[in-house]
């Protein structure tokens, strides 16, 4: 579909240059500019050739030697009888270019129109045999099944339930429940997204719709909006299905507002024409549709509300262990030697996808086909590694990563560390070097959630906990090599801190005032107020965090050294490195 596109934009280019230059040759040569008198004395030294006759002020013309200029125009009778009788040329050709102009432009614009014309009709075409390209047809008996997925335990988990839906629709129904009508899972590229899409057709025995949202982003408007409705229209037919729409951002993009933001009326139309189509379908009918992009954050927020995307899985980038279950799952197919150690080759490739590590077991076997010895060695395998993260760069990428990593895992390790220390009634439920879809690194904490007031303490201590990973950082690597890795860890202690003085009242300097309404009536000078106090404010509880973690360094340590080799720890794993230091709390 990109393909008409793309003639199109280069049949109106051709178009635009032949109107350029059509109009450019017809221009009159540009003139050297003569007075009435040297042009007669030209004239009568027998220098010019040829002149343009009209009726406007200036007239034109060539000397012998094909030069040109202009002089004023005499308008008087018989000149024209003058000049030839001296052996010019006259050319009224000037009021006959105006014709050829008008001429052109209707050419031009004639053009034009049997252009658009024709690709207006492709693409329609390209609409109507949409039903017989191959995007529409489904793929049925589908072989992948959740044993194709290493790793993701918990995105199979939550789709698990989707798949009994999509195969007891009416045992839903008679409890009334309503089922999520689309998944979106999100996650970086090559992390298994499609396949899980795939999986769960599989798993379900239910044919297995694929299509990419820039499928349907067209030029003409109203063309994605008939491209969804068909696609429904097939997947209806075909009964029970799974529909999976590739790179959804491409037609859902948040409308940011930006210059070219604004409104798109192509893309709603596309976007709204998906919309109604989810909403339309009946809860038993068993049509799941699940979605995946690298990002949630850039998704139009309509996309998510109740009862469209409504569940979000996050797929992640596997973790060591995860990873030398996916080599294993992929080498199950080739004549492994007995040397290859696949636990290392897993500790030796953090940051890789799935596909990535399927693409390594590959390029390990072609390198050892071409040497033909029966086996694929460590050696192949170390080669194919070079050519797997080569083109990226060409310096040692395997130092440059640990380095990040140490950065991250003393980061992260400060982050879980003050939570035990000063909130241990918090759950930390997962801390990880792997990059998420949220981060560089990956912490993430339970507060009990049924709090329904925040007490002060609680905010100091929620600020000291997104303060922590910097200051691991610095005490750590020392004050010159702090990262950009606490952004969102800033951003957060700032908005807390800022509530706490503007509109909770609780700091003794700012008091108990409400800065927002003193600012709404006119105290315009509170602002530098509040920003003189929340600095020092958060002066303060940084220093105290740099203590916590200098007073506990060995532990710091300790977690962080697991992090390394482990790359996540559960609850579990985190509490016993704690105790295993015996941490002076
Ligand atoms: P995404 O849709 O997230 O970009 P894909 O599903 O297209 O990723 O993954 C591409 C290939 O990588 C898969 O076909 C599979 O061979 C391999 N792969 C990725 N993740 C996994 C995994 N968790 N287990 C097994 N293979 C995987
Ligand atoms: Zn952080």
């Amino acid at each position: 579909m990109r393909r008409i596109r793309m003639v199109y934009v280069a049949a109106i280019l051709v178009i635009i240059a032949i109107a350029a230059s059509a109009t450019f040759l017809m221009k009159p040569p540009q003139a050297e500019k003569l007075s009435y008198n040297d042009f007669i004395k030209a004239v009568d030294e027998g220098k010019v050739e040829k002149v343009y006759l009209n009726d406007s002020d200036v007239i034109t013309g060539t000397y012998t030697d094909g030069r040109a200029f202009s002089t004023d125009n005499p308008r008087k009778e018989g000149f024209k009888e003058e000049l030839l009788k001296k052996d010019i040329v006259v050319d009224e050709r000037i009021k006959q270019m105006q014709i050829e102009q008008t001429g052109g432009i209707i050419l031009t614009l004639g053009i034009f129109g049997v252009a658009l014309l024709l690709f207006q009709k492709r693409a329609k075409q390209a609409q109507g045999g949409f039903g017989k390209s191959v995007l529409l047809s489904p793929e049925e008996n589908i072989k992948v099944t959740f044993d194709s997925i290493a790793g993701n335990a918990e995105a199979k988990e939550s789709m698990q339930e989707l798949i009994d839906f999509i195969k007891y629709p009416d045992k839903y129904a008679r409890y009334g429940a309503r089922l999520p009508r689309g998944v979106i899972l999100y996650g970086p590229p090559g992390t298994g997204k499609t396949l899980m899409a795939k999986a769960v057709a599989g798993e379900a025995g239910v044919p297995f719709f694929a299509v990419s949202g820039s499928d349907f982003v067209q030029v003409y408007v109203g063309v994605g909006a008939a491209r969804i409705r068909d696609l429904f229209k097939k997947a209806r037919e075909s009964g029970k299905c799974v529909i999976f729409i590739d790179e959804i951002d491409a037609m859902g993009k948040k409308r940011d507002g930006g210059p070219e933001g604004g409104s798109n009326d192509e893309r709603d139309q596309t976007l709204n024409a998906l919309l109604s189509e989810m909403s339309g379908f009946n809860d038993n009918e068993g049509i799941v549709v699940i979605a995946a992009t690298n990002r949630l954050d850039t998704l139009d927020e309509a996309l998510l509300r109740p009862g469209r995307f409504d569940r979000h899985i996050e797929i992640e980038l596997p973790d060591v262990n995860s990873r030398l279950r996916i080599l294993e799952l992929h080498s199950r197919n080739k004549p492994l030697d007995k040397d290859v150690d696949l636990r290392k080759v897993a500790r030796q490739t953090a940051y890789f996808s799935g596909a990535k590590l399927e693409s390594l077991l590959n390029e390990a076997a072609i390198i050892a086909a071409r040497s033909d010895c029966g086996h694929i060695r460590m050696e192949d395998i170390d080669k194919a590694f070079y050519t797997v993260i080569a083109g990226a760069e060409k310096k040692d990428r395997s130092t440059i990563a640990q380095r990040d990593r140490e950065i991250t895992a003393h980061h992260e390790a400060g982050h879980a560390l003050v939570t035990k220390l000063i909130a241990p009634e918090n759950r930390v439920t997962k801390v990880t070097i792997i990059p998420s879809a949220r981060g560089a690194g990956g912490f993430s904490m339970n507060i009990p959630p049924d709090r329904m007031y925040h007490r002060k303490v609680d905010m100091e201590n929620s600020i000291k906990i997104a303060l922590a990973g910097r200051a691991a950082e610095e005490l750590v690597f020392g004050p010159e090599n702090i990262t950009t890795g606490a952004a969102n860890d800033l951003e957060r202690a700032t908005s807390i801190l800022l509530d706490m003085v503007r509109r909770f009242g609780m700091k003794e300097k700012s008091g108990l005032l409400n800065y927002d309404v003193l600012y709404r009536n006119g105290f315009a000078q509170v602002q530098a107020d509040v920003v003189n106090d929340i600095k020092a404010y958060m002066d303060d509880l940084y220093a105290i965090t740099l203590d916590m973690l200098k007073a506990n360094m060995h532990v710091l340590k300790r977690i962080a050294n697991s992090l390394l080799e482990k790359e996540s720890l559960d609850e579990n794993d985190l509490e016993a490195v704690i105790l295993s230091t015996k941490a002076a709390v």
